[in-house]
């Protein structure tokens, strides 16, 4: 199947399928409609039709897409109390006119041309007549059913599309009290040719300041003792000064209790006072009287301390200084002493989270983490509601639980708790897709939020596909026009749109870090058109759609769009040669045989196809397996070629996996339709099928998977053969023949 009607059928799936779980929008069972003389069932959710909020009766005709556009009864809607408009038939023409305000839309049934104040305009999906022929006994009469969308916008009211319950809503205008004052948000107007719809771009939902700037959200450890802002140890003391005779330390415990790592500090009597200070990666304690008899000590392998350095600091008091030289600065130190004194106890706890703050400042709202400075930020966007999560690595919270709300401009509340022993989680609640960046400066961290670089754009994921709302009222992307480049090697998908959109979306980056997606950016390329990159975590193809409120950029699984998927595996690479005869290399056959595969699958169209490599790279086994089960992979084909000590031995024979049958599409079955193309096609020895399940890309990957072993390098006949450019052609065009024929032969049902 080709990739254009693929798209098509899966649109129209996805239109009128049976398979789509109803919820929402109301399916009406046995509705069957006709229209252009051909009955068809209609089993899709029928359309509810909004104006002002409430919903308008569409008497005997539910509102139908048709081509991804809303057709609504004529008069039902355009002439309801909300909408206002003013509607005329013309039965001889088949011409419906639409009058609202100052303007008038004249339309006719079938014709895709529209003329608004007699200014022909292009309509995506014509005006229909369509009957409700159910029942055939008591079929409905014909209804006009014209384009919402259209009629709507031309018409000043703006539509919004719900697809959780197929809800299209109209919004009439608000009549304007003056001359409307010049925008701040850029407005665009078309650029002539055909006069596209003005596009505005909506920028951020509130302008700043919000309320959240006179009533931030503060959170701080209740003690006052809390770590201090600069990024050091810290000690905590609540020891009890005495004046004591003078003692001698004699000895160093280390233990680890609850936990905590701690060092006993044993004394022959009991002891007077200890005081501290704290260096970078450095708690120093100074024993007032107290002799030493401690020396040094290093720790290889203790979880705070690298070692613990004495001295006899001063004899007036006899003081005997400890220096415990950290492996870093994120610790507390709490000293105590036993009852009767004669221990002390020096406690280490990683230091705490100890302050959150939700406020504002002239860039957005941020969110400042105080204490302890995490060893990672990890975020990531979730959806239905907007939420961004931050994950603090390497962090103790002193905050504990906590949640508020919020009236920021894009934040509206804020949650956080000790997600895991070593993870504080900070959630942040959205309004909308807001960008951020996360900085860290000492033990500050500072999360800023501010309105993204991106207009119109909205990104959600719901289920398992991820979903880019392109919300532009705009009807002027040539779907058509569309070029897609999935760049998977690279993570990287590409939406090339046919022209230059970034007055409609903006330019720049939006950070989404969730676990299919990790950014979306928006840039112009040379020659002018706006591409929309998505560097991506999973295989997925994004393909743009018409959405009721604009388009949407839609992540698609390959299983999800083609019916026959494939991996071609260029054996060895980079590092790897493969097997050698003189000057000549395996890796660099495998790989001219698989270019020429390429060749036909690209040819093809009917087949996606992902190559393990198409350079002269190094892939590991696992990498290989890991894409060809990851995309969903039909089949794999590993291209190989064979050498053996003894020079005599040739011919081509193909390796498959034991445990399938040639009757069902399993790895012997693709295997012998290989050998038995390749064999004819390229004249070579015919040395069979080899069961090899030790082989790790066919003992992992999960779909039948073939290794072909072309011909021994090590023989001069086959070498001869091997490196002939227009054998190689042979080998490949053999190669896609036998895959031809197993998918005609085992079809996959997609
Ligand atoms: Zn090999």
């Amino acid at each position: 199947m080709r990739r254009a009607p693929m798209i098509w059928l899966l649109v129209f799936c996805m239109l009128l399928g049976t398979l789509q779980p109803v919820s929402g929008g109301e399916v009406r069972p046995g509705f069957k409609i006709k229209m252009d003389g051909v009955v068809q069932a209609y089993s899709a959710r029928t359309v509810t039709v909004q104006v002002a909020g409430k919903d308008i009766p569409t008497g005997d005709m539910p509102a139908i897409i048709l081509d991804g556009r809303t057709l609504v009864p004529l008069r039902e809607v355009f002439e309801s109390d909300g909408f206002g408009a003013k509607v005329a038939w013309n039965a001889d023409k088949k011409e419906a006119t639409v009058t609202y305000g100052s303007t008038t839309i004249v339309m006719a049934i079938d014709s895709t041309t529209a003329y608004v104040d007699g200014k022909p305009q292009k309509l995506d999906v014509a005006p229909k007549l369509v009957q409700d022929v159910s029942d055939p006994a008591k079929p409905g009469s014909g209804k006009t059913m014209i384009p919402l969308r259209f009629v709507s916008e031309q018409l000043g009211h703006a539509v919004s599309w719900d697809p959780g319950t197929y809800t299209a809503g109209i919004t009439p205008p608000v009549p304007e009290p003056e001359p409307a004052p010049a925008p701040e948000s850029p407005v665009v107007a078309g650029d002539g040719a055909g006069d596209p719809p003005v596009l505005v771009a909506d920028g951020a939902h509130r302008s700043l300041p919000t309320a959240l700037l006179q009533a931030p959200v503060i959170w701080s450890a209740g003690t006052g003792t809390a770590a201090p802002s600069v990024d050091r140890p810290s000690v905590e003391s609540g020891l009890e000064a005495r004046e004591l005779d003078p003692v001698e330390l004699q000895a160093v415990e280390y233990s680890l209790k609850d936990g905590k790592p701690r060092f006993e500090v044993r004394a022959d009597g009991p002891i007077s006072r200890v005081d501290h200070l704290v260096l970078d990666k450095k708690v120093v304690l100074d024993v007032v009287q107290a002799k030493n008899a401690l020396g040094n000590r290093s720790y290889g392998d203790n979880p705070v301390a690298t070692a613990i350095r004495t001295s006899q600091y001063a004899e007036t008091p006899p003081t005997t200084r400890m220096v415990f030289d950290l492996k870093e600065n994120a610790q507390v130190c709490t000293l105590s002493l036993s009852a009767d004194r004669k221990t002390l106890v020096v406690e280490f706890a990683p230091k705490a989270i100890n302050r959150i703050v939700l406020g504002q400042n002239d860039k957005g709202d941020y969110i400042q983490v105080e204490g302890m400075a995490p060893t990672g930020v990890d975020s990531f966007r979730l959806s239905g509601p907007d939420r961004i999560v931050f994950d603090l690595t390497g962090t103790k919270s002193a905050i504990g639980k906590q949640e508020a709300q919020a009236q920021g401009q894009f934040v509206l509340g804020i949650r956080t708790d000790q997600f895991t022993e070593t993870t504080t989680r900070i959630v942040a609640v959205m309004d909308g897709t807001a960008d951020y960046t996360v900085t860290r400066n000492g033990s500050t961290t500072l999360i800023q939020f501010m309105a993204s670089t991106l207009t119109n754009v909205q990104y959600t994921s719901s289920g398992k596909n991820p979903l880019i709302g392109l919300g532009a009222r705009s009807n002027s992307i040539d779907l058509a026009g569309v070029r897609y480049v999935d760049d998977y090697e690279d993570g990287k998908f590409t939406v090339v749109l046919p022209g230059d959109y970034s007055q409609v979306f903006g330019a720049g980056d939006l950070a989404i870090n969730d676990s299919s997606v990790g950014s979306i950016e928006l840039v112009q390329d040379s020659a002018g058109r706006t591409n929309i990159v998505v560097r991506q975590k999973e295989y997925y193809e994004f393909r743009l759609e018409e959405a009721e409120d604009g388009y949407q950029l839609k992540g698609y699984k390959p299983r999800e769009l083609y019916s026959r998927i494939v991996v071609v595996d260029a054996g060895h690479g980079g590092s790897d040669p493969g097997a050698t005869a003189g000057s000549v290399k395996e890796k660099a056959l495998n790989l001219s045989m698989a270019l020429y595969l390429k060749a036909h699958f690209d040819a093809s169209g009917d087949y996606k196809v992902y190559y393990t490599r198409t350079t002269d790279v190094y892939k590991t086994l696992q990498y290989r397996a890991d894409l060809a089960n990851t995309v969903g992979a039909d089949l794999f084909i590993s291209i190989h070629n064979n050498a053996t000590s003894s020079s005599s031995v040739n011919g081509l024979e193909t390796l498959y996996m034991p445990g399938g049958t040639v009757d069902v599409m399993s790895s012997i079955a693709a295997a012998r339709i290989f050998q038995d193309n390749l064999v004819p096609a390229t004249g070579m020895a015919n040395r069979g099928l080899k069961s090899r399940e030790g082989l790790y890309v066919l003992r992992n990957t999960k779909m039948p998977a073939v290794l072909l072993e072309i011909g021994f390098m090590s023989n001069a006949a086959d070498l001869s053969k091997l490196v002939d450019a227009s054998f190689q052609k042979k080998a490949a065009a053999a190669m896609f023949e036998a895959a031809e024929k197993v998918f005609v032969r085992f079809p996959t049902g997609r």
